[in-house]
């Protein structure tokens, strides 16, 4: 039998409600193995243990938890008594705590992130079929080397490219540019596709500390001359108009931001499609398209590069390898 490590950081698959009726709950309340044992279907997959890492709404999540999550998933890919590991998280920053892991962690070994929509003690709860799921298809050998997987809600997603599009329905990820990876039904396995970007063993980042990155939403009409200042930012993303089109304000914000020596990426609001500028031209302007990346997942890509101390024209090769 495989050995799992499930590591928990909390979120609705381990939150608590007064009533399996209510939409009201608290993320994060459950210990991870209270919930495994609270299920034995688990037990004829694999030989499976769970470690809290923190038990928290990942609304809470931060780069702090990343460097730690990353850190004790080397440790224990690292070991011949791990063959996988799964990672419980909230719904709401999953997307990009698992992109942030497929881009740092040094295995091949399967790593599969889940999560639920409605909380452990909720009528008709999906955490225990998608953690049941997770840990099959972390069981699966096709699973390694595929990079970080999500699974939920019967299906196989890509790190790089799911995101949380809805917010309250079950079927509330999929992954727009290039649809799910593979499905997974009360156990059973089958993948699709798989990622054509790098990540894991190929990818170059290693971090010690992430310098902050901020993320500014552009709007018909944006004011953003009152915008703060601040040293400490050294890379700003723009969540843009369409393919990555901005406002005057906005456009002129991220100039002086530029002449500051802030990397400036470029993505958008829109939740699918390419970056690449038609009516803009991005290099001419000093920025960079985050190509299909969302913005909250090109400010993982920005925080990774600027953590190794990359030039403008690595990091824009950045977000066309990974
Ligand atoms: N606030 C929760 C979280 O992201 C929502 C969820 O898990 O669905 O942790």
């Amino acid at each position: 039998m495989k050995k799992i490590v499930v590591l928990a950081t909390g979120g609705t698959i381990a939150g608590s409600s007064t009533s399996s009726l209510s939409g009201k709950y608290e993320s994060g309340k459950i210990d991870i193995n209270d919930i495994l044992d609270s299920f034995d279907e688990i037990k004829d997959i694999a030989k499976v243990c769970g470690i809290d890492i923190c038990n928290i709404g990942s609304q809470n999540m931060n780069e702090n938890i990343w460097l730690e999550l990353v850190r004790k998933c080397n440790e224990l890919l690292s070991s011949n008594e791990v063959d996988a590991i799964v990672i419980t998280h909230g719904t709401d920053t999953l997307e990009e705590s698992a992109y942030f892991l497929n881009l740092t962690i040094k295995s091949h070994k399967p790593v599969v992130m889940s999560a639920a929509m409605r909380s452990h003690n909720s009528l008709s709860s999906d955490g225990a079929m998608n953690l049941y799921n997770a840990i099959s298809v972390a069981a699966a050998d096709e699973s390694a080397g595929m990079g970080v997987l999500v699974v939920i809600n019967d299906e196989i997603h890509l790190a790089r490219e799911v995101s949380k599009m809805d917010t309250i329905a079950l079927n509330a990820f999929s992954s727009p540019n290039c649809g799910k990876c593979g499905i997974v039904h009360y156990g059973k396995v089958k993948f699709y596709t798989k990622s054509l970007r790098q990540h894991t063993l190929q990818s170059k980042f290693n971090p010690d500390i992430l310098p902050r990155v901020d993320i500014l939403y552009d709007y018909a009409g944006a004011k953003i001359e009152t915008l703060y200042k601040s040293n400490a930012i050294k890379g700003i993303v723009c969540a843009a108009l369409g393919n990555g089109n901005l406002s005057p304000q906005m456009l002129k914000f991220l100039k002086s931001a530029r002449d500051n020596e802030v990397v400036v990426v470029i993505s958008s609001r829109v939740n699918g499609g390419v970056i690449n500028g038609s009516e803009l031209d991005f290099a001419e302007l000093g920025f960079i398209a985050s190509d299909s990346l969302n913005p909250q997942k090109s400010r993982v890509l920005l925080m990774l590069s600027l953590s190794s101390k990359e030039d403008i024209e690595k990091i824009r090769d950045n977000f066309d390898i990974y």
